[in-house]
């Protein structure tokens, strides 16, 4: 008999395992751990929780602790982390899964007001840099 422990997303019976598969594209399941997705992210320093950590935490279907991270704000997707993965995981598609899963479930409505911005942020930031803030915040 088989009596090795095989983990699945089906097997965990969690929707919101199943779900950030779903809008990803993603096998969560693939990641071993390797660390370095965090390693290269440019971002790390500023995130409570590293990129390698997200891929685990929603392994484990901690949907309350991954959808209240500063993380999932902080990724500025330039996919980086999906360039580095040996196991060809998007993390990015991930972090973006799970961003538009806490907008859906309207946890986040602080959308980027561009005139509520001071005069002197607008002058300085660039406006890719708004158009991306925008997207990220609105999908
Ligand atoms: S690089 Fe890929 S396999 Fe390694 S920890 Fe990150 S997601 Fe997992
Ligand atoms: S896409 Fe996001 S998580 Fe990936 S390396 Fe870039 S900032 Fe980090």
């Amino acid at each position: 008999m088989d009596t090795t422990l095989r983990i699945s997303s089906a097997r965990t019976g969690s929707s919101f395992v199943a779900s950030i598969e779903k809008i990803s594209g993603q096998k969560l399941l693939a990641c071993y751990q390797c660390g370095k997705c965090s390693a290269g992210c440019p971002m790390a320093a500023h995130m409570d929780v590293l990129p390698n950590q997200i891929i685990r935490m929603a392994q484990l279907g901690m949907q309350k602790q991954l959808l209240a991270a500063r993380s999932i704000w902080m990724c500025v997707s330039c996919l980086t982390c999906n360039s580095r993965c040996p196991k060809d995981i998007k993390i990015a598609e991930v972090i973006e899964a799970l961003r538009r899963t806490a907008l859906r479930a309207g946890q986040r409505d602080d959308h980027l007001k561009i005139m509520e911005l001071t005069p002197e942020a607008r002058s300085v930031l660039p406006p890719i840099a708004m158009i991306s803030a925008m997207r990220k915040l609105t999908s």
